[in-house]
């Protein structure tokens, strides 16, 4: 048996089982298997006695026989109790599922093993649902000890596809490997930093001997996991900087100039200016710019895209910004097109629902480099639009685009046009480093003056009452009111149908106000109808789902009304806050939510109501979503899987393999040296496995 082969042929597994481990997990092959790597470790070194077990005791394990078994109750509500006896006294083992295989397989008087986790059931003790083995001497090694504990689905988990059968799976496989799995890391780096092998890793990941050897197993491979990431990272950022020279803008001239002197309404803050000077330093050097431009809702992330557009234009190109939506491009045309005009430049706007004829025009306009300044939505990305000289882009919001995305505004010049991501969802440190490692990174991390910070207040639905007076007293104040529900998938009727409940009720309750409503499944033109009343004050409250989480930008509203909070993730009830606190009044955030949540979701609004700090928000979403959590969700960029670190927890060993990548390039960028040999060949094959980094070099 090798790496490569399938796992049907695992004594053990065979066809269905197989189909099972396909599916359910993604194994195929004895390497998918045995990189399948437990997420936790217990001890069972340990025998109890069962008179010395009490139901605080998290998991225990006992020797003994089963003395009787007997069905109880009917039906469904059937289960299997077995008591189960050790000499110092009897405990009762429970099973509710699988009662006739559990009834053929373990039988009385026989000497076993029990392991699992104690529970109160009215008087008694009892063990739900235990492990049960009969020791031998060549399974000692599967059962006893430090034992790994596998993830595993409910499907599986009817099939008897445990953690305990996948452990075993894992033992065979291990046991009739023909050699020893071949090393990943070159020599010099294992014994510069003093590693044990790969083979070594592998086995005691899944089969430790003692706390030490599975420490030093797991800093093996977390290393090992994050090292060729950075590597491959730092590999093509290299290639990228040779292949490619950008565009140099050498001069400050006389648009930037004129629009600072003149038309810059405030004074920009430390932070946009260091910012700027950032972003000016990058396109001056010739290389081209790939830069993440983080900064917290409201810190004035526009003003510096603008500014930055002005360096581009005053060198003779043109530039564009994308967003994410039709009414943040709107927004943006709006903002930038007002301060454009004030310096002569032609700003305009490409969408989805530009009219054919207007957008002919455009194209011809933008060829013959008559537009300074185009911002737009993925329109922006077809083909058809080509531009006389772009020699800037800036994405707005990159959450929301993809590595693919950004690499196919690339080509929309004969070199690439420096790139300026900016992205108002804080991103932690590790977090940056892994998704956006190829990005240098700007913080504004300074809000202008005079801001109040948002009051936020956690509301049960109960208080509706005083919620409608709180609204009340704001509308008569003059300020203008959000309120949300959520939508987490705009087609889904329910979510809709409480939308529309909560408008009809709102106008019941303040027939004298004007309210807006906004939601995925109207047209844009109606959307924005809607948006433009509450953007102009013609409107008091919009009523409106998520699709106005990003951008929107209304500085006399000062409350932020979330319904059903607990719905919410924390960056995404991050963000809906920061839509509220951009004008000079207090604002205000109030979380509703019912009564009965979990205690995870008490802890999420408990972080909302004690900071609005965007990056220790952020912070604690990453902690208690863990990284498993985040594919599929806010982070789906992530382009590779993370087997066994967790960026939440693994910070130091980012940094530390980032530091031995970087070391590693600097040395020999191509990676031509016959020492550095595997390293090339595992990023091959790393790169054959994911998603391909190399689509922008
Ligand atoms: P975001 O970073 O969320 O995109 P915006 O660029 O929309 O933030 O800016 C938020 C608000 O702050 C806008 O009304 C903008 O005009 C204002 N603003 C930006 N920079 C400053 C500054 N230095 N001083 C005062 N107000 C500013
Ligand atoms: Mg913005």
């Amino acid at each position: 048996m090798n790496l490569d082969t399938e796992i049907t042929y695992i004594p053990g597994v065979g066809p269905k089982r197989a189909a099972l481990l396909n599916k359910e997990l993604s194994i195929y092959s004895v390497e998918d298997l045995l990189t399948y790597f437990p997420y936790r470790h217990i001890d069972r070194s340990r025998f109890y006695t069962i008179r010395e077990v009490n139901e605080e005791m998290p998991y225990i394990q006992l020797r003994g026989r089963i003395v009787r078994k007997e069905k109880i109750g009917e039906g469904r509500k059937q289960r299997l109790v077995a008591i189960f006896g050790d000499g110092t006294g009897f405990i009762e083992l429970v099973w509710f599922k699988g009662l006739r295989y559990i009834e053929d397989k373990y039988r009385i008087n026989q000497d076993y093993v029990v392991f699992g986790k104690p529970t109160r059931f009215g008087a008694k003790i009892n063990i739900a649902h235990p492990e049960i083995d009969i020791l031998t001497e060549a399974n000692a090694k599967t059962v006893l000890g430090l034992q790994a504990l596998y993830n595993t689905s409910e499907k599986m988990k009817s099939h008897y596809l445990n953690s305990a059968a996948l452990r075993k799976l894992i033992y065979t496989a291990i046991s009739k490997l023909q050699a020893p799995l071949p090393e990943t890391l070159p020599e010099s780096i294992i014994k510069k930093y003093n590693f044990v092998s790969r083979h070594t890793a592998i086995v005691h990941i899944h089969f430790p001997s003692n706390v030490k050897e599975l420490e030093r197993a797991t800093q093996r491979l977390k290393f090992e996991e994050l090292f060729y990431i950075q590597l491959s990272i730092f590999y093509q950022n290299r290639l990228r900087e040779q292949k490619y020279k950008g565009y140099v803008f050498a001069s400050i001239g006389e648009k930037f100039n004129g629009f600072y002197k003149n038309h810059l309404a405030f004074e920009l803050t430390n932070a946009q200016k260091k910012v700027l000077r950032e972003i000016r330093a990058d396109m001056a050097t010739g290389r081209q710019m790939n830069r993440l431009l983080q900064g917290d809702v409201g810190s004035g992330k526009t003003i510096v895209a603008f500014m930055s557009m002005l360096m581009a234009i005053d060198n003779g190109f043109q530039a564009c910004l994308m967003a994410p939506t039709e009414i943040l491009a709107n927004q943006h045309f709006q903002s930038i097109g007002k301060m454009g005009e004030k310096i002569g430049l032609n700003v305009q706007l490409l969408t989805g629902s530009t009219k054919k004829k207007d957008r002919e025009t455009l194209h011809a306009e933008l060829m013959e480099g008559k537009i300074n300044i185009l911002i737009g939505t993925h329109a922006l990305i077809e083909d058809t639009v080509v531009f006389q000289n772009l020699g800037l882009v800036i994405i707005d919001e990159q959450h929301r685009f993809g590595v693919a995305q950004r690499a196919k505004l690339w080509t929309k010049n004969v070199c690439p046009p420096h790139v300026l991501v900016m992205t108002a969802t804080p991103i932690p440190r590790t977090l940056a480093m892994t998704v956006y490692g190829d990005l240098d990174v700007s913080v504004i991390d300074e809000l202008p003056p005079g801001r109040k910070p948002i009051q936020t207040y956690q509301l049960y639905d109960n208080k509706r009452a005083s919620l409608n007076r709180f609204i009340a007293k704001q509308v008569a104040a003059g300020r203008q009111i959000y309120l949300v529900y959520p939508l987490i998938q705009e087609s889904e009727n329910l979510d809709f149908k409480n939308l529309e409940d909560g408008y009809a009720l709102l106008k019941e309750t303040f027939p004298q106000f004007k309210i807006s409503m906004v939601h995925g499944k109207m047209k844009p033109s109606e959307k924005d109808e809607e948006m433009r009343k509450f953007v102009e004050g013609t409107t008091q409250i919009l009523v409106a789902t998520t699709v106005i989480e990003v951008g929107v930008n209304v500085p006399n509203a000062s409350v932020m009304i979330i319904e059903s909070a607990e719905r919410f993730g924390l960056s995404q009830l991050h963000q809906l806050r920061g839509r509220v606190g951009r004008g000079a009044e207090q604002s205000y955030c109030i979380l509703m939510s019912s009564y009965k949540i979990g205690d995870d979701t008490r802890k999420r609004l408990e972080v909302m109501v004690n900071t609005t700090d965007g990056f220790e928000i952020a912070e604690a979403d990453l902690k208690m979503r863990g990284p498993g959590d985040l594919d599929g969700t806010q982070q789906s960029g992530l382009p590779f899987d993370l087997k066994i670190t967790n960026l939440s927890r693994d910070g130091e060993m980012l940094t530390f393999a980032r530091r031995v990548a970087e070391e590693v390039i600097d040395a020999d960028p191509r990676l031509e040296k016959s020492e550095n040999k595997l390293l090339k060949q595992q990023l091959e094959h790393l790169r054959r496995q994911t998603v391909n980094w190399g689509v922008i070099s």
